[in-house]
């Protein structure tokens, strides 16, 4: 770690084009099918291979016009604070969310303000998602999802479509878990703090003492483990996953939940691809509703048990090489009073936060720096108590 010999209020008014961009960054997670994703599509494991399936861009698009009908309303102009007092939504009205990612959740726990930036300015998120750094994360990825599961792409026609390929996955993992197997990009999703979430589990297998396993990849540019920061947003992120999953093995989602958070149809006829690959794997449906119903009777009896042990990977992006590995432990009330806390900002109940004055050197290696507003208030803080106390 450098040594700075700067105060804080310095570090935060700082010209962040002096500083080298090798410094921590927070990492993307990989798989989660939301807007932060780097892939553009999600595949779907079968018994008979893989399918993959276009993101849904009706969602996306819908995002990027609420973002942006917001910002040419004439009466909200001025900062983007003052344009988001101004409109009187939720925050997940305002950016067209009917769903969180568990990514958007972990991500919080480095910076909330950053979450909410990087929503408000997709273009500059984007070109994040692009940099080879994120890219080799995402081929690492799909190597080892290739290693256990083909991908075949499927067209999809409508929203529920794209909901009936997370589904099948699900149901032939589900399949493969009882059999003992190992299973790959496993698809979780469920409510949490009245929030419907959506998350993909890297791994989930059974270790030699015959515990079922969550295992997350994480990469790592250098070859170094993270920073306590970003080693809090992974535990974070696992410790979603578990609770998404353990709720839907025993049963605890149910059909209104599902169709009124995602606004999805029951009675809306699946197109023809999801249908012909559903047969293949062994299922005859014809409507959403159809395949909602199967997918939540084989969760309500499946015998599959609870997550025993977590583990996350770091690998090393040059090489693909083994960084080490670290366990972590699952703090129920921690996890469940961190999904509150963020939760509320979504909901609307307070403001965004940007990082605390000690954790400033975030700020070194974020792409809104220039233009964030917390830091630059942080900054004047900091500097008028500094001013308080050499005035005493
Ligand atoms: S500049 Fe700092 S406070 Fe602002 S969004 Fe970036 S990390 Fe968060």
């Amino acid at each position: 770690m450098m040594q700075w010999e700067l105060s804080d209020a310095e570090l935060l008014a700082l010209d962040l084009d002096l500083f080298s961009t090798d410094c921590e960054r927070p990492e993307l997670c990989e798989g989660d099918g939301g807007h932060t994703s780097s892939r553009s599509t999600e595949s779907c494991c079968t018994g008979h291979g893989t399918a993959e399936v276009t993101c849904s861009a009706n969602e996306q698009s819908s995002n990027q016009q609420n973002v942006s009908e917001q910002e040419s309303d004439p009466l909200c102009e001025g900062s983007s604070a003052k344009r988001r007092k101004c409109d009187g939504r939720i925050p997940l009205e305002r950016f067209g969310r009917k769903h969180l990612s568990v990514t958007d959740l972990s991500r919080q726990a480095w910076c909330e303000q950053q979450v909410v930036y990087g929503m408000e300015l997709p273009h500059i998120q984007q070109l994040r998602d692009e940099v080879p750094v994120v890219k080799a994360g995402s081929c690492l990825h799909l190597a080892r999802e290739l290693e256990v599961q083909d991908i075949v792409p499927i067209n999809v026609e409508s929203r529920e479509d794209n909901w009936a390929v997370k589904m099948l996955n699900l149901l032939s993992m589900i399949q493969f878990l009882q059999a003992g197997e190992r299973v790959r990009e496993l698809p979780v999703f469920g409510e949490l703090e009245g929030i419907f979430v959506v998350g993909v589990v890297d791994e989930l297998c059974y270790n030699s003492k015959g515990e079922l396993e969550l295992r997350e990849l994480k990469t790592r540019g250098q070859r170094t483990y993270p920073s306590a920061a970003q080693k809090k947003s992974h535990h974070l992120q696992v410790s979603i996953y578990k609770l998404l999953f353990e709720a839907m093995i025993k049963g605890q989602l149910n059909k209104d939940t599902i169709t009124h958070h995602l606004h999805l149809r029951t009675d809306q006829p699946l197109g023809s691809e999801i249908r012909v690959h559903a047969q293949k794997v062994g299922f005859t449906i014809n409507t959403f509703g159809d395949l909602l119903d199967l997918m939540l009777l084989n969760l309500t009896y499946t015998e599959i048990p609870s997550i025993d042990t977590m583990k996350i990977e770091y690998c090393y992006q040059a090489d693909a090489s083994v960084i080490g590995t670290e366990e972590v432990s699952f703090e129920e009330e921690w996890v469940k009073s961190e999904l509150k806390h963020y939760s509320s900002f979504w909901k609307g109940q307070r403001e965004a936060k940007g990082v605390d004055i000690e954790e400033a050197w975030k700020c070194r290696s974020c792409d809104f720096a220039d233009i964030c507003e917390w830091r630059r208030s942080k900054a004047e803080e900091a500097t008028q108590k500094n001013r308080a106390n050499q005035c005493k």
